[in-house]
């Protein structure tokens, strides 16, 4: 990857570089930061590139950062508009993925709600390969941490060790991925990405109390399903319905909708993309284009506005 040429540091644009913290933050210390990943995709139709969902990333971290405590002088208002600004200086126009970060800085002040920096990335970021073919998982060894523990709902740094452990578990033994089950046994989630199954026609996710992060692809799946007429439910799920189910597949807004073709060496369907998951992939990205229709409020232009 090559680093694009500006980066935003607390509202202002500056060569990416310079964007350095110290070793002694909050944030370093005790890996004190909620974050975003998102997506912008670029249409050639309309030509211009499109946020997705900006808004309500934006209100997810506002919310992380209100759960965590967190004291900030900035609002979403303003980190909306320098995601923007960003995009074009760094002149994006591809498949693109934003990383925003809001952290605990400072040089090593103890138990502290402020001060509160916060970063914004973009790098050019095409579909993976995995996107097509499928990816084989690995239910974890590890649990995945409870509400009253770590909460999977506050999107911070320091809950990311849970996912890397079950992770990197995963890829060891030979797997390219991990699905998470929580306290209770039931399934909660992968490292990065939320999970559905598709059985016997009805589309089946872990409800939100299932110890998860309360994912906005998951919601647009969802939507996407809904409008298409397919039957929905968000529930606890057995471990062994991933095993019986005849499609399985992970979201996520960078991993985007990735099929799951085996799960522990059982291979899931007919151990290929089965059509409610190709369905689904192929409303997602067309609606992440603005080549469907969506809520106006999914797709934010970068160029349009500055034309
Ligand atoms: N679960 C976890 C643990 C994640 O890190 C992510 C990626 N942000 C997701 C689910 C998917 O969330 P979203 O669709 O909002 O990107």
């Amino acid at each position: 990857m090559s680093a694009p040429e500006f980066i935003v540091l607390n509202g202002s644009i500056i060569p990416y570089e310079e964007a350095t913290t110290h070793v002694m933050s909050p944030a370093v210390k005790y890996g004190l930061s909620v974050f975003e990943g998102l997506r912008a995709y670029w249409s050639d139709e309309r030509e211009d590139l499109f946020v997705f969902r900006l808004q309500d990333h934006t209100d997810r971290l506002l919310q992380s950062m209100k759960l965590l405590r967190f004291a900030h002088d900035f609002d979403g208002a303003e980190i909306n508009r320098v995601t923007i600004e960003l995009l074009r200086r760094n002149r994006v126009k591809a498949a693109a993925h934003i990383r925003t970060t809001a952290y605990l800085d400072g040089k090593g002040e103890q138990q502290v709600k402020g001060p509160v920096s916060y970063s914004i990335s973009a790098i050019e970021k095409p579909r993976a390969a995995r996107t097509d073919k499928g990816i084989r998982c690995q239910v974890s060894s590890w649990m995945r941490m409870a509400d009253n523990v770590m909460p999977p709902r506050i999107k911070c740094g320091g809950n990311y060790v849970n996912g890397r452990l079950a992770r990197y578990q995963a890829i060891q033994d030979g797997y390219d991925e991990a699905i998470i089950l929580n306290t209770l046994g039931k399934v909660a989630e992968g490292p990065g990405t939320c999970i559905f199954l598709v059985r016997r026609g009805e589309l089946i996710t872990p409800d939100l109390a299932s110890g998860i992060l309360e994912s906005i692809t998951r919601d647009t799946a969802l939507r996407l399903a809904r409008a298409r007429g397919i039957a929905v439910a968000e529930r606890m799920v057995d471990r062994t319905e991933l095993y019986a189910a005849d499609e399985v597949f992970m979201v996520g807004s960078a991993a985007e909708l990735v099929p799951v073709v085996d799960i522990d060496g059982i291979t899931i369907g007919s151990g290929s993309p089965g059509p409610v998951t190709k369905l689904l992939q192929e409303a997602y990205f067309a609606a992440v284009t603005g080549a469907i229709d969506v809520p106006a409020d999914w797709l934010t232009p970068v160029y349009k506005s500055e034309r």
